[in-house]
């Protein structure tokens, strides 16, 4: 989709670190990363997010949660956290579909920023 930032990396009109890349997905790692490992899943079809993309095409959604745990494994942790921020007011910044990949030795409650922020509002953290 014109002017949609993640359609311009999984084009290569946009530079990205590229860690893997399927049929459905690539996977890159995130520009402002929350955890030592933070690689952002996403379909090469535009998908406003996850939710949209699991109903118009399972195939790439459980291709997305399949690559969750190869690029989990590939960076060499075996746990690792995926998180959907779905909707402006949940922290969807970005409106293509993406999972973020959160794996580290000590990964943090709360790893994701958009997260973070939830809790600093709340009065949490
Ligand atoms: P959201 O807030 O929509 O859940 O996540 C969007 C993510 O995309 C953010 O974590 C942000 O750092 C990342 N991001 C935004 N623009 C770019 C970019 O141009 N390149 C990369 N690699 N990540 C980006
Ligand atoms: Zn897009």
């Amino acid at each position: 989709m014109s002017g949609c930032i993640f359609c311009s990396i999984v084009a290569g009109d946009i530079p990205a670190d590229v860690v893997s890349s399927t049929e459905h997905t690539v996977s890159f790692r995130d520009i402002a990363p929350a955890a030592q490992v933070h690689v952002l899943v996403v379909p090469r079809d535009h998908h406003r997010d996850i939710a949209s993309l699991a109903v118009a095409d399972p195939a790439a959604a459980a291709d997305l949660l399949a690559q969750a745990r190869q690029v989990a494994g590939q960076e060499g942790f075996d746990d690792f956290r995926l998180v959907f921020n779905t909707g402006e007011s949940a922290g969807q910044t970005v409106f293509h579909a993406h999972g973020h990949v959160l794996a580290g030795p000590e990964l943090p409650a709360g790893a994701e920023r958009h997260i973070d922020a939830a809790s600093a509002q709340n009065g949490t953290t």
